[in-house]
């Protein structure tokens, strides 16, 4: 069983120096327990947070313990009545060939239903982080304005088309004209702004002529300036991330136009999508449903790889190269 441990907390992007792969072994499953052939390993701009020291909604992994991940694999040994070997599951695997895992931790994949890579994405934690960020967070109402940034990965694409179906207009913000096609064309939302061909704030306020009701945050920084200057009166924000940011190694700077948040009785709220895990089985049902009903589209974008390939393929969402729900594929399904 090779696995890739935290061998250095990264300052700034991670280098191949902050991970080492050792073998180790993994045991027979005993009562409760399953034990799981990764397949696919789940990359999440969240990991680089888990990397860091200091006090956060999880504990930061320890430096030699194997790297956190959300993955996808296949039951091979079964001490529990809920899963039969052969049988595709998703839980917290970490970045390694082989798990060990309690079988009350993990929910099914069911390849008839979706793609399996989907159960990591629109299926999985990032379409109910977008599922809950939206209609509990923001809650918006019929005909307001949804702006949405980081619109072609995998939380934002879910954000804008759940907007539309619940009668909003939705704008996205993307990097680069290809990603915003596909979110105008292929996903539906009405607009998306290419924020790396120049004026955002023009953007915004051609696409927004009604301005903007709600603002689901992914990426943070000068992004996020720029929607506040565009904030209706009561705007909700939702804080689901700052991606552009993880990476700082200097205190990054606070938004400049935050007295517009009170200018205009804006409510922000930062969330984690842990916090909703008793509602994640209507969540699903919701998102199964529309998916099935062809309401619902999602892009995976799966690297073929091994476990040595886990740093590269991460740093491409701090980078925009992935397009879609990223993970990395390292074994066969
Ligand atoms: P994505 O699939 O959206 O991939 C990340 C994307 O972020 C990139 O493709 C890139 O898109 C964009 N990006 C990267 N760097 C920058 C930058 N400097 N400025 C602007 N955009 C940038 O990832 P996810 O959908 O998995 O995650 C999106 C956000 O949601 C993250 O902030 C993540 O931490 C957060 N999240 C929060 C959760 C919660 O519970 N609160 C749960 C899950 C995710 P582009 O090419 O368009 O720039």
């Amino acid at each position: 069983n090779r696995q890739l441990k935290l061998a250095a907390r990264p300052f700034g992007l991670p280098k191949d120096s902050d991970f080492e792969i050792v073998a180790g072994e993994v045991g027979e499953p005993g009562e409760g327990e399953v034990l799981v052939r990764v397949i696919y390993l789940s990359l999440d701009p969240a990991m680089r947070g888990w990397m860091n020291e200091g006090k956060s909604y999880v504990r930061p992994v320890r430096i030699g313990e194997v790297m956190r991940a959300l993955g996808l694999g296949q039951v091979v040994a079964s001490g529990d009545a809920r899963f039969a070997v052969g049988d595709y599951v998703v839980g917290l695997t970490g970045v390694q060939e082989m798990a060990l895992l309690q079988a009350k931790d993990l929910t099914p994949a069911i390849p008839k239903a979706a793609p399996l890579p989907s159960f990591l994405g629109g299926l999985g934690m990032p379409g109910l982080t977008a599922y809950f960020g939206l209609l509990d967070i923001c809650a918006p109402k019929p005909g307001e304005t949804v702006v949405i940034s980081g619109a072609a990965g995998a939380v934002g694409g879910v954000v804008g088309q759940i907007a539309k179906l619940k009668g909003c207009r939705a704008v996205g913000i993307a990097g680069g004209a290809e990603k915003c096609a596909y979110v105008r064309d292929e996903l539906g939302f009405d607009a998306c702004i290419d924020y790396k061909a120049g004026d955002l704030n023009a953007g915004l306020k051609e696409h927004c002529p009604d301005g903007i009701d709600c603002y689901f945050d992914n990426v943070g920084g000068e992004t996020l300036d720029t929607v506040l200057r565009r904030i209706n009166v009561f705007a909700r924000i939702a804080f689901c991330g700052a991606i552009s940011i993880y990476n700082a190694t200097e205190p990054p700077a606070g938004p400049k136009n935050y007295l517009s948040l009170l200018a205009n009785r804006a409510k922000v709220q930062g969330f984690i999508v842990f916090d909703f895990q008793d509602r994640y089985p209507q969540a699903i049902q919701d998102l199964a449903g529309w998916y099935a009903e062809g309401k619902l589209k999602f892009r995976e974008h799966v690297v073929e790889g091994r476990l040595d390939d886990f740093r590269d393929t991460l740093v491409m969402l701090f980078e925009g190269r992935n397009f879609g729900k990223l993970v990395l594929q390292i074994g066969q399904p």
